[in-house]
Parts: C-alpha cells; structure tokens; sequence
C-alpha cells in the first residue's frame, strides 16, 4: 500500500536503513533485543538438524538467530516487500520462503516435504494469533513443540484453569492438545515501533495423544463452543446451540455426571472430554449442525 506507515520516524523504523516501513495493518512490530532473540531460540531447544517454521519473519531478527544454531528454516510472511529484503538476507539453502498467508499454508505439508516434525518460533502477528493458534493445534500433529509469542492476555487465557475469566476456548483446546506455559514477558520498548501492550513467549510440548480421551475432536470442539457460546446461560440452556432437544442433553449431562445448572466456564478439560463422550452415541439425533 503506498505510503503506508509513512508516519514512522526514520532510522531505525523507516527507509534509512534500507528496511521498508512497519506496516499496521500486518501487525508488525520488530523485536530489536538480541537478548530476548536468545531467550526465545533457547525456549525452544533449537538446534543443527531441526527445522523450524517461523510466521512472520518480518526483518529477520528470530531468523537469523534461529540460523546461527545450524537448524533450517522454513518462513511464512505475508509482506512482499520484506520477502524480498529476507531473501537477500539470507542466501543459504538453509532458509526457505513462502511468501503468502500463513492462515492458508499447510503446515502439515511443510512436515511432509521436510520429512520430520518441525518446531514452530514465531513472534506472531497479534491481529490473527488466535486463529494460528487454533491452526497450529489443529495440524499439531506436525510439530513437537510450538514456541509463540501472545499479547500477554492472550498468553493467560491460553494457560487459565476453569472457573476464571481468561478460562475460554483457547485454554480448552491448548491444554487439551499440549503441555503449555508461560515462559517470559517481553516489555513494548523492546520492538520496533513498540506496541501498546506487554508480550508473553508460551511454550507448547505437543502431547502425544490428546490429555483427555477425546472420542471425535470435531464434536469435541462444538460441545466447547457451546458451553462457552453464552457465558452467562446454566450448561443445560447453553448447549442447546448443539442442536439437540432439551431431555438428550439432560441425558447427556447425566451420563456425564455433570450438573445441568452449572456454567460451561466451571467444566474441567476431563468434563469437556466425558460429555462429548456422553454425546456421541447421540449424534444421529441431533436437529441441527455439525
Ligand atoms: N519475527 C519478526 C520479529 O520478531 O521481529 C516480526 C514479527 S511481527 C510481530 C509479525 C510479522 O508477521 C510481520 O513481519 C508481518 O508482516 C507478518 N504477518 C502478518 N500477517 C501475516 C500472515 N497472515 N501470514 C504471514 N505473515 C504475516
């Protein structure tokens, strides 16, 4: 777009040194401490022999420190102009470049061609780190670990236990799927231009098999969306979003061991995994979706 992010100073945010302008609307904030750069490769035991997937190298701060370990590196950035300025950066065959959407790359096929499971270390862009996320969950099976840098309040609702606020979806799916927590908070000085908010590294060790037996993962899901869908409303009136009649979900709750009148928000990931279980012999007889 031209003349985007003009507004930046020049130096070290602008043209003078050859980089093009940070641009907004692809969330990009370059992290300038080496430090940081360290902590976030040693966080993820990066070393010669790994690949690693990175989204949004953006001017290839991570990059390069990911490289100087010996790993390969494979890179997912949406921003043309910094595809261009990467690939002369790093002219080794050790790096590899798919300029592009990150939302809409197999990663699955980026394990397939390298023939290993990858690590993934990103300093996301926070406009669509929660719909990563879920695609990196969803195609976890890819990876051995994720690495990935949050707006610190996503970090938290990520790692939440039941019964608070930050317990949601995301906490649900996460813990279900992989070991995760909270590593480090990167303060806003520490990038280029800086954000308005605080910065959190989690880890995620992928689980081998699911930490709760999870008879469909589709089904999975949509009970969890349901029982988060209206915060406010007893599990027995929320998750008739599911489609079923009100005396099946009763069922279900039942064979759950449940309480009808509880609140979605207060369901341990077991309770999510038992009333999925619950619901599955009655998928059939569902009215609506799924
Ligand atoms: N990794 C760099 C660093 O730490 O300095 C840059 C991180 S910056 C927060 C996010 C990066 O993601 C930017 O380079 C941006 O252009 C890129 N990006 C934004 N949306 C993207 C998308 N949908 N797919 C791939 N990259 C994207």
């Amino acid at each position: 777009m031209v003349g985007e992010g003009r507004r930046g100073k020049k130096g070290e945010e602008g043209r003078a040194s050859g980089l093009p302008f940070p641009k907004k609307r692809l969330g990009q904030h370059f992290l300038k401490d080496k430090n940081i750069i360290r902590k976030i490769v040693s966080a993820g035991a990066v070393k010669e022999g790994d690949i690693v997937l990175e989204i949004g190298p953006g001017r290839g701060a991570l990059t390069g420190a990911l490289l100087e370990t010996g790993a390969a590196v494979v890179a997912i950035e949406a921003d043309r102009d910094l595809s261009d300025y990467l690939k002369k950066e790093f002219p080794t065959d050790k790096f590899r470049l798919v300029t592009g959407d990150a939302l809409k790359v197999s990663f699955a096929e980026i394990a397939a061609e390298s023939g290993a499971r990858l690590k993934a270390v990103s300093n996301l862009p926070y406009n669509i780190s929660g719909p990563l996320l879920a695609k990196f969950l969803e195609e976890r099976a890819a990876f051995s670990v994720l690495v990935l840098m949050f707006q610190k309040e996503v970090a938290e609702r990520i790692i939440a236990r039941p019964a608070t606020k930050e317990y949601g979806t995301l906490s649900v799916y996460a813990q279900a799927f992989t070991d995760a927590r909270t590593a480090f908070n990167i303060p806003p000085h520490l990038f280029i231009p800086p954000p308005k908010v605080t910065s959190t590294v989690v880890v995620f060790d992928v689980l081998e098999r699911p930490r709760v037996e999870i008879v469909d993962e589709r089904l999975f899901k949509a009970v969890v969306r349901a029982a988060f869908g209206t915060r406010r409303k007893t599990l027995l009136n929320a998750l008739a979003s599911l489609g079923y009649e009100k005396p099946l979900i009763s069922e279900a709750l039942a064979k759950a061991v449940i309480d009808p009148g509880r609140r979605g928000e207060t369901l341990s990931i077991d309770e999510f995994a038992a009333l999925t279980r619950a619901f599955w012999p009655l998928k059939g007889r569902r009215e609506g979706i799924l």
